[in-house]
């Protein structure tokens, strides 16, 4: 089902997002978690995509993994980086075979291990990425006649690589043109920041559910890994003097990053966002909590599965 198609029917969404572990080991206790949340019920998973090598292999094995032994839908990241026409083609193929509903259509960030040059890449920018997941959904290759749905991301903040706001708009509205049906937002931690985000979409004529993205933080250093994988994140005051109070206390930091994005999420609530996608760092734990103070019935019972593959 098209997520579009979910929110209509189901909103506001939950989801989650993982990133495939490199080792066996990680791989079982990721799909623990993952077993952990299913009882959740949420709207879907996402798996985040790698820049190159032996990774992104992982992202198609664990998307294919969670539709074929659970009852969870998954939507694969997929990114411009360090991709051929050709490869991208046959990765939609793999997809549409094993019958993936939607895909997250990103520019992708570069790879950090080697030199990069971006002019090698057959898709510029998502917008290009898009154009050719639509193109794919036309010739009929996907069981749904509809093909893939497509999500894009958004950042409420403002994308470091485009300064200009108004072009970076601009830049968004040309996906949502090329057949974008979501978006999914780069975490905040001001929801200010989202609803101003939301109704500069809506000036701009963008009309597609935007998905908040929220991450709770669990520690200092995870602090600081944020403060560098989401270039630019603005963090509250008011949350570093909550974490500064306790950073000697590694459980007090837990608690209150916690209690922060359960604020957050309390308050997109409440203000009609169309969905939250916790980036879950693949620990179930802060997610769990969240969602067990948020009041929200455990969905779909009946459709959640104990060990057999569906
Ligand atoms: C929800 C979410 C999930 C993510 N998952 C992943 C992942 O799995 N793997 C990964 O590698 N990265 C991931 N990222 C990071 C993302 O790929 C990077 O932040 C990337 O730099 C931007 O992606 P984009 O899809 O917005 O790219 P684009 O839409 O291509 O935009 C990138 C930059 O180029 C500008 N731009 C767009 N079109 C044009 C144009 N025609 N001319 C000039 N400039 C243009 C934009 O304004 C922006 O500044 C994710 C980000 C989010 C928010």
């Amino acid at each position: 089902m098209h997520i579009s198609d979910i929110i209509k029917s189901d909103s506001p969404t939950f989801s989650f997002e993982f990133f495939p572990p490199k080792t066996p080991a990680a791989a079982e206790s990721l799909y623990q978690t993952i077993r952990e949340l299913e009882s959740y019920g949420p709207h879907f998973v996402s798996v985040t995509y790698g820049a190159g090598g032996s990774t992104r292999d992982l992202t198609h094995d664990l998307v294919e993994r969670i539709q074929n032994t659970t009852k969870l839908d998954p939507i694969p990241h997929l990114t411009c980086v360090c991709h051929s026409e050709a490869e991208i083609e046959s990765i939609l193929h793999r997809y549409a075979k094993s019958c993936i509903g939607n895909i997250l259509a990103l520019g992708g960030d570069p790879p950090r291990e080697c030199a990069y040059d971006k002019s090698g890449d057959a898709f510029q920018h998502a917008t290009d990425l898009v154009k050719f997941i639509r193109r794919f959904n036309e010739s009929g290759a996907h069981p749904d006649p509809r093909g893939f749905g497509i999500g894009v991301a958004g950042f409420p903040e403002g994308h470091p690589a485009t300064p200009n706001r108004l072009v970076e708009m601009d830049h968004l509205k040309a996906k949502v043109d090329a057949g974008a049906n979501y978006i999914v937002t780069q975490l905040f931690f001001d929801n200010r920041d989202f609803y101003d985000f939301r109704e500069r979409c809506d000036l701009a004529g963008i009309r597609i559910p935007i998905i908040a993205g929220i991450m709770p933080i669990t520690s200092m250093s995870g602090c600081q890994r944020i403060a560098e994988l989401a270039g630019g994140a603005r963090f509250p005051a008011k949350l570093l003097r909550a974490l500064q109070r306790c950073k000697e206390d590694p459980q007090g930091v837990t608690r209150v990053g916690v209690h922060f994005a359960l604020e957050q999420c309390h308050d997109l609530l409440d203000n009609h966002v169309a969905g939250i996608h916790f980036y879950t760092l693949n620990r179930s734990d802060a997610t769990r909590t969240i969602f067990d103070s948020l009041g929200i019935p455990q969905r779909r019972p009946a459709e959640i599965s104990t060990s057999t593959p569906h």
